[in-house]
């Protein structure tokens, strides 16, 4: 099976080959760093590194050029500096270097690359130089508006009526704008705000800084090209952001009507409730905070639960079961810590998974299953081969990065037996039912019996439930 990937552009999952058989490259929108991430957010950095993995698994892990970028000069930055009296660098290094470290708690790869917006402001502006020198844009009071009816192709991605794309571009009174839908590429700064001066052939006075749209088209181009294999974010993102990108980079590069990327993918949203997890709807929680209770590895199984392109909604349930989940995974790893794992290949079961369009789910099934063996593995040529299969797909997956015994440090197992070690003994109890040990098998039922837990067998496994 070759990778197929849901491209947003065609509304069709495609086969994914890249443009160059030696490389990928890969782009999704990064935080603002004014504040704490949420956990929301959290869900696009840890969807694109299931993909970064997968990809780097496929074509080998030089080839893969993966950036992600930080917005670190926008509007709320300069609003939280103004409301703490800190420096604008000081709260973007802050908030940079919480993301950076609360995104590897939550087990994701440092991309190859991590722009910042003021790191190439002169891209930018060479872009919007081009933009103008082409009559896709126009200077007005101290703006450059890219002028949307001057590129036909404009909605192509997320494919909204006109009607829809004016709304979308929240219109406020903006006296500069030839017409509603036109949207900023550079805004002129007051004195206590951080600019740049504006090159002279633009027809515009005094300082300045880029649009957000803007800042990625430049990143993208200064780092990986003008036309990428793969661009990412989330659905939000699709209008008028990508929109905007696309607008911007297309008319600008002089590659003559080459795409911006060949591939669109979004996430879609986390939920709390019915209601899109946003910091503007305070309905939000952090990584930071959840990662004082949970580890990080829990709170990406629960990320990757449900498939990248549906909703997930966020709640403590979820919580408690992916933890349950990946107690029963370490447990089994630990049952298998006097064992060497061998050198072998990611099982078919799991590539597949991922491979059509990144169904982790499914993957998460076909690593129960792996488990399932490995727990009932009995000679060592099995066990060793079962803990490398599950190794192996857990380590795809970005799970199963800890020492067994670590994992358990510290988890209390409150009344009764915990609900790890009554998995233990149901495998424990397939295992020796499998080998024919029934005095054994009978003890474990027992012993499960004396702690009010019941089990019913059927060809899904066992489930279990205490009385
Ligand atoms: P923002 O800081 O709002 O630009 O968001 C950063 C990234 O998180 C973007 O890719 C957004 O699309 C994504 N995002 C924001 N809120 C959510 C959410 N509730 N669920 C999933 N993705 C989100
Ligand atoms: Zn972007």
């Amino acid at each position: 099976m070759t990778l197929h990937l849901f491209n947003t552009f065609s509304g069709k999952k495609e086969p994914f080959v890249p443009a160059d058989p030696n490389k990928v490259t890969m782009y999704v929108c990064g935080p603002t760093v004014y504040s704490y991430a949420h956990i929301g957010n959290a869900r696009p950095p840890v969807v694109f590194d299931v993909l970064f993995r997968l990809l780097r698994h496929q074509y080998g892990e030089s080839a893969v050029i993966y950036a992600r970028n930080f917005t670190d000069i926008d509007d709320k930055i300069i609003r939280a500096s103004q409301e703490t009296g800190e420096p604008i660098s000081a709260i973007t290094e802050k908030y940079a270097d919480i993301y950076r470290a609360d995104m590897a708690a939550l087990g994701t790869l440092a991309p190859t690359q991590e722009p910042r917006a003021t790191e190439h402001i002169e891209e930018m502006q060479g872009l919007v130089s081009s933009l103008l020198g082409k009559g896709h844009a126009y200077a007005e009071q101290g703006h450059v508006l890219f002028s949307v009816k001057s590129f036909d192709q404009y909605g192509n991605l997320s494919k909204l009526p006109q009607d829809d794309i004016i709304a979308g571009a929240r219109v406020e009174v903006a006296p500069y704008k030839h017409d509603p839908a036109d949207f900023v590429l550079w805004k002129p700064s007051k004195d206590d705000e951080p600019g740049w001066e504006a090159p002279s052939t633009w027809g515009i006075t005094g300082r300045g800084r880029p649009g957000w749209h803007l800042e990625c088209s430049a990143m993208i181009r200064a780092g990986l090209g003008d036309t990428i294999d793969i661009h990412g974010g989330g659905q939000d993102l699709r209008f008028p952001h990508h929109e905007n990108e696309i607008a911007q980079s297309c008319c600008a590069h002089d590659t003559g009507g080459v795409p911006l990327a060949r591939f669109w993918l979004h996430n879609g949203f986390l939920n709390m409730g019915k209601d899109k997890m946003s910091k503007s709807l305070g309905n939000i929680v952090t990584p930071h905070e959840l990662l004082e209770s949970w580890q990080g590895e829990v709170l990406r199984f629960a990320l990757l639960s449900a498939h990248y392109r549906q909703p997930l909604e966020w709640t403590d349930s979820l919580l408690e079961q992916s933890k349950k989940q990946l107690d029963r995974f370490y447990r089994t790893l630990s049952d298998l810590a006097d064992i060497e794992a061998i050198d072998t290949e990611v099982p078919a079961s799991i590539l597949a998974a991922l491979q059509d369009d990144l169904n982790t789910p499914e993957a998460m099934a076909a690593l129960h299953a792996l488990r399932d063996r490995a727990a009932t593995a009995t000679t060592a040529p099995e066990r060793a081969q079962a803990k490398a299969e599950l190794l192996a797909a857990g380590h795809l997956l970005g799970l199963f990065s800890h020492d067994p015994e670590n994992w358990f440090k510290g988890t209390s197992s409150g009344d009764g037996l915990a609900d790890d070690i009554i998995d233990a003994l149901l495998d424990e109890r397939a295992k020796a039912r499998k080998e024919k040990n029934y005095a054994r098998a009978d003890e474990i039922r027992d012993e499960l019996a004396a702690n009010n837990i019941i089990f019913e067998d059927s060809s899904d496994g066992t489930t279990w439930r205490r009385t």
